[in-house]
C-alpha cells in the first residue's frame, strides 16, 4: 500500500509516523512545500522573543531522522501541484529544481494547513510588513529585528497568535500596538472575561485598539497605519495576525467539494468524497459535539488526533474521529486564559438557552504561600450540562479547564462537578476545589436556590423596582462601588436588614461573590427577594470600565507613560519603608492589607505591597485615588505583583457612607424667599458639579413654583381662599427674617442685582437647564388647593415615594 501525505507538519507528519507504526511494509511519502518537516510551529513567538533562545529546537524532525528511524521519505520544497483522483495520481514540482513529476498512490492524505488572512489593503506588501506562519517567515521578523531595531510594532488581531507575539515583541523591548476589529480580545471568550485581558494589556504598556481595523498602510519616514476610524499610528513594523485561511487549492484539480469556511468536507473516518482520499487538520470541518454543528477549528491539538485516525482507518482499523469542542489556551504575559466548548456569544447564536456561572477562587490553599486567583466562568443548560468554560488566571487555570474540558467529553453534567474527588494537598488545591466550587455554584442556581444577575443587566434594571446592596466592609468601598448602592457589610445584614426595602428586589454584591451569596441566603430566608451579582463587583468593574487605551497613548510614548502618572508628593528618601505581603490573597485581601497597614504608619512613609491577584493592578490605584494616598508604582514579574504606595494626607472617609453615590435631594419646605434662594444655589453648584439633585417641594414650599400669572382654574372656595392668602410664585416670597413691611425683601434683592447675583427666577431657570429635577409634592398640592397647570413648566406632580426612591439614591438630603 501507497500513501502519500501532503503537508508535513502538524497533521502530514503525524501520519506518517503513526502509519508506520501501523504498517511496516507501506510506503509512506510526505511532500512538504517548505524547508521544514514537522516544525514547532506553536513555538515560533517564543523564539522571535528568545524565550525559546535555540532555532533549532523548534526542528523537531528532519527528513533524516523520519528516513533513518522510520522508513518514510519526506520530501522537503516538493509541492504537490495537481491531483487526479481517475488515476490516482499527485503531480509534484520539485521547488528546488524545477522538476514536475506524477507520483501514484494508493491512498492520499491532504492536510495543508491554512495560511495567514493577509487583507487586500494598500502597503500590505511593504517592507517592514510581516505574516507569522512558517520558520522562514519567523527568521525574516528576527532578522527584522535585529538590523533595524524597531523601537514600535503594530500587531493588528487580537488573537491567540496576535496576542503571544505581542508579548514577545514587548519582551524585545518593543512598543507594541495591538489593533482589533472586535470589541475585545481573544474571540473564544466573552466579553467579561476578556475584559481582564484588555486591564492586563494595559497594565503592561500594550496600547490596544479595539473595535477598529487598519485601512492602509503607508511608507513615509515610518510606516504610517491608518485605521477605519481615522485614527493612524506610526511604527516601525506590522505583523498581520487576523486570522487564517484554509489552503485547499488542490480541491479543484482532484474535484472535491468544499465546505463551510471553504474546508474540505470530511466524514467521520476523516475520508473527502472520495474514500481514497483523507483530509485533516486546518483545513478540513469536523463536527463540534457540544453544538453538533460543523466548525473549522484551526488548532494543533485536533491535527494531530484525526492524523492518528487517518493512519490508523488507512492500516485497516475501524476507527472515527469523534469531533472537537474547541479547547484552547494561550499565555498573554502574566495572564493564563483558556476555554473549552461553547461561549454566550455562541450560545445566543445558537438560541441555546443556558445558565452561567462566575466565580473567582484560588489554585490553591491560599495560606500556602503564592496562590493566585483565577476567574473562572462555566455555561450550562437549565438542565445541568455543561456547554463550555473560561479561565482567565495565573498557576492552575490550565488544570482547571482540563478537568472541564474532560466532563464535557465524559458528558458530565454540573452536579457531577460537585462530586469530582480531585487531588489535594495546600501546594495544590483546596478541599473544595474552584472545580467543586464553580459545581456548587451552578447547582444552587439549577436548584433555585440563587438566582444571579449578569454584569450588564445592572444599568438596564428598574431603579424603582431594585435597592442594590453592597455587603464588602468599609474599607474595601474606596476600590470603587456599584453607583446607587446601599452598604451594609455582611456582618451587619442580620440585624440592619429592617434598613432594607420589602417592595423591592435587592440586587446584592460583594467583591468577588461568595458574601453576595451568603447575604442573598440570609435575605431570601427573611422573606426578601435577593438575586446575587454573578462574579462580585470584581466581574462587573472590569467589564464596565474602560477597555481599549489607543487614545490615552495618543500624544506620549508608551515607555515614558509612568513618568507622567507617578507624581511624588513626598521626598521618598526620607520616607520609613514598610513592606505588605498579600500574596495568595484574593482581592479585596491585599487591599485590605494595605489599609491596615497605611492606617499604622506616617504621612509620607512609603509601603511596598506583594500581591498575586491580578484584580489588584487596578483596584490598588481606585483605592490610593480615592482614600487621598499615592500610588508610586505597581509592576508585576513572575506572577508577583508589587505596589509601591505612599501614605498621603487621608481623604474625607468615604468608607463611612451607607449610599454610595453623589446624588443630591433636597425638601424644600419652606415658602421664605431667603432659603429659597438658599435652595437653588446650593442645587446648581451640586448639578455644577455633576451631582444628579432632585428637589421636592411640599407645603409653603410649592409657592416657590406657582405662575404669577395662572390660567383659570376650577377650585372650591376655601382653595381659593388658601390660594389668594399664599404668595403667588418666586416674585411674592419675602424674606423669613427683616421683612420690614417689604424693605428688608426689596433691598436683599437690590443688593443680589448689584453684586451679579442671579435673581431667584433666574437661578430656577438655571436649575432646570442644568438638569435639576423639580418635583412637586401632590399630596401637598391636593391639600392646599393647588393644581398642576399653576405650577411653572418644567417640573414634574409625584408622589412622595418617588421622592423617596430618589434620596435612597443619593448621599446627602438637605431640608429647607
Ligand atoms: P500545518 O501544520 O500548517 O502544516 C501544513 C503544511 O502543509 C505546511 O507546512 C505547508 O507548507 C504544507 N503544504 C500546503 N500545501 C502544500 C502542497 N500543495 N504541497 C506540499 N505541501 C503543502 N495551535 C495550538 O493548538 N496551540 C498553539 O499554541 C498554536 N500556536 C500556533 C502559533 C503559530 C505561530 C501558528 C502559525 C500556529 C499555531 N497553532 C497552534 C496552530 C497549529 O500550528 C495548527 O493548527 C496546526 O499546525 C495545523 O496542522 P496542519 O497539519 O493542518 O497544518
Amino acid at each position: 500500500m501507497k500513501t502519500i501525505i501532503i503537508g508535513g507538519v502538524a497533521g502530514g507528519a503525524s501520519t506518517a509516523t503513526r502509519l508506520r507504526r501501523m504498517d511496516e511494509k507501506a510506503e509512506i511519502i510526505v511532500l512538504e512545500r517548505g524547508e521544514y518537516i514537522s516544525f514547532a510551529n506553536c513555538g515560533l513567538p517564543y523564539h522571535i522573543g528568545n524565550v525559546i533562545p535555540e532555532r533549532e529546537k523548534l526542528l523537531v524532525v528532519t527528513p533524516e531522522k523520519l528516513r533513518n528511524t522510520f522508513n518514510i521519505k519526506a520530501r522537503v520544497r516538493h509541492e504537490a501541484i495537481s491531483i487526479d483522483r481517475n488515476n490516482k495520481t499527485a503531480k509534484v514540482r520539485d521547488l528546488s529544481s524545477g522538476r514536475e513529476y506524477t507520483e501514484n498512490y494508493d491512498k492520499l492524505v491532504l492536510s495543508p494547513g491554512a495560511s495567514p488572512i493577509v487583507p487586500p489593503l494598500p502597503g500590505v506588501d511593504l517592507p517592514g510588513v510581516f505574516t507569522l506562519r512558517s520558520i522562514p517567515d519567523m527568521d525574516k521578523i528576527r532578522d527584522f529585528i535585529e538590523e533595524k531595531r524597531p523601537q514600535r510594532a503594530v500587531v493588528v488581531g487580537g488573537g491567540f497568535i496576535g496576542l503571544e507575539l505581542a508579548e514577545n515583541l514587548h519582551q524585545r523591548g518593543i512598543e507594541v500596538t495591538v489593533i482589533e476589529m472586535l470589541d475585545q480580545v481573544m474571540a473564544p471568550i466573552d466579553y467579561e472575561m476578556a475584559a481582564m485581558v484588555h486591564q492586563h494589556l494595559d497594565f503592561k504598556h500594550v496600547r490596544l485598539a479595539l473595535g477598529d481595523g487598519i485601512s492602509d498602510i503607508e511608507q513615509n519616514e515610518t510606516l504610517h497605519v491608518s485605521m477605519q476610524s481615522g485614527k493612524t499610528v506610526n511604527t516601525d513594523m506590522v505583523i498581520l495576525s487576523v486570522g487564517v485561511r484554509p489552503e485547499t487549492s488542490l480541491a479543484e484539480s482532484a474535484g472535491l467539494k468544499l465546505g463551510i469556511r471553504g474546508t474540505f468536507e470530511v466524514n467521520d473516518h476523516m475520508q473527502t468524497a472520495d474514500a481514497n482520499i483523507y483530509a485533516i487538520g486546518d483545513a478540513v470541518a469536523v463536527k463540534n459535539i457540544v453544538s453538533g454543528k460543523v466548525v473549522n477549528l484551526p488548532l494543533a491539538g485536533p491535527a494531530s488526533k484525526q492524523a492518528r485516525i487517518v493512519a490508523d482507518h488507512i492500516a485497516g482499523n475501524e476507527v472515527s474521529f469523534r469531533g472537537v469542542q474547541g479547547t484552547s489556551i494561550v499565555k498573554v504575559f502574566d495572564l493564563t486564559v483558556a476555554s473549552t466548548g461553547l461561549n454566550a456569544k455562541q450560545l445566543n447564536e445558537l438560541e441555546l438557552p443556558y445558565r452561567c456561572a462566575i466565580i473567582h477562587a484560588s489554585n490553591h490553599a491560599g495560606y500556602y504561600p503564592a496562590a493566585s486567583p483565577m476567574a473562572f466562568k462555566l455555561l450550562f443548560s437549565p438542565q445541568g450540562k455543561i456547554y463550555g468554560a473560561q479561565v482567565v488566571g495565573l498557576e492552575g487555570a490550565d488544570k482547571r479547564i482540563d478537568v472541564i474540558a474532560t466532563a464535557i467529553r465524559g458528558g458530565m453534567t454540573v452536579f457531577d462537578l460537585e462530586d469530582l474527588e480531585l487531588g489535594y494537598a495546600p501546594p495544590f488545591g483546596s478541599a473544595r476545589d474552584p472545580i467543586n466550587i464553580i459545581g456548587f455554584v451552578a447547582g444552587n442556581i439549577l436548584r433555585g436556590d440563587l438566582e444571579t444577575m449578569e454584569w450588564n443587566d445592572v444599568d438596564k434594571i428598574d431603579r424603582s423596582q431594585f435597592t442594590i446592596l453592597d455587603v464588602r466592609d468599609p474599607e474595601e468601598l474606596a476600590i470603587g462601588h456599584i453607583e446607587g448602592a446601599i452598604n451594609i457589610p455582611l456582618g451587619e445584614l442580620r440585624d440592619r436588614a429592617k434598613e432594607l426595602p420589602r417592595s423591592k428586589k435587592i440586587l446584592v454584591y460583594c467583591q468577588v461573590g461568595q458574601r453576595g451569596y451568603f447575604a442573598v441566603r440570609i435575605l431570601n430566608q427573611l422573606g426578601f427577594q435577593a438575586i446575587n451579582l454573578n462574579g462580585g463587583y470584581k466581574t462587573y468593574s472590569h467589564a464596565v470600565c474602560p477597555q481599549a487605551n489607543f487614545d490615552t497613548f495618543e500624544n506620549v510614548s508608551i515607555s515614558s507613560r509612568e513618568e507622567i502618572t507617578e507624581k511624588v508628593p513626598f521626598n521618598i528618601q526620607d520616607s520609613n519603608q514598610f513592606e505588605v505581603d498579600a500574596c495568595g490573597l484574593q482581592c479585596p485581601g491585599p487591599i485590605l492589607k494595605l489599609y491596615q497597614k497605611v492606617k499604622e504608619i506616617d504621612v509620607g512613609d512609603v509601603v511596598t505591597v506583594k500581591a498575586t491577584d491580578f484584580g489588584f493592578t487596578s483596584d490598588v490605584g481606585a483605592w490610593a485615588d480615592r482614600t487621598g494616598n499615592k500610588l508610586l508604582s505597581v509592576d508585576s514579574e513572575g506572577g508577583v505583583i508589587t505596589a509601591k504606595i505612599q501614605k498621603g494626607a487621608a481623604k474625607k472617609a468615604e468608607e463611612s457612607k451607607g449610599v454610595m453615590t453623589q446624588d443630591k435631594t433636597m425638601v424644600m419646605f419652606s415658602g421664605d424667599l431667603d432659603k429659597a434662594i438658599a435652595g437653588f444655589i446650593i442645587a446648581n453648584g451640586a448639578a455644577s458639579m455633576g451631582h444628579k439633585v432632585t428637589m421636592f417641594f411640599t407645603f409653603w414650599g410649592l409657592n416657590i413654583l406657582r405662575k404669577d400669572n395662572p390660567p383659570k382654574v376650577k377650585k372650591t372656595l376655601i382653595e381659593k381662599m388658601f390660594g389668594f392668602m399664599m404668595p403667588r410664585g418666586s416674585r411674592k416670597l419675602t424674606l423669613s427674617k427683616m421683612h420690614m413691611a417689604g424693605m428688608g425683601t426689596a433691598m436683599i434683592k437690590g443688593i443680589m442685582k448689584k453684586k451679579n447675583v442671579n435673581s431667584l427666577e433666574e437661578l430656577i431657570q438655571s436649575a432646570l437647564d442644568n438638569g435639576v429635577t423639580i418635583q412637586a409634592c401632590q399630596m401637598s398640592m391636593d391639600l392646599m388647593g393647588i393644581q398642576k397647570d399653576e405650577l411653572i413648566e418644567g417640573i414634574e406632580t409625584v408622589g412622595v415615594a418617588t421622592f423617596i426612591h430618589a434620596s435612597d439614591d443619593s448621599n446627602a438630603t438637605i431640608f429647607i
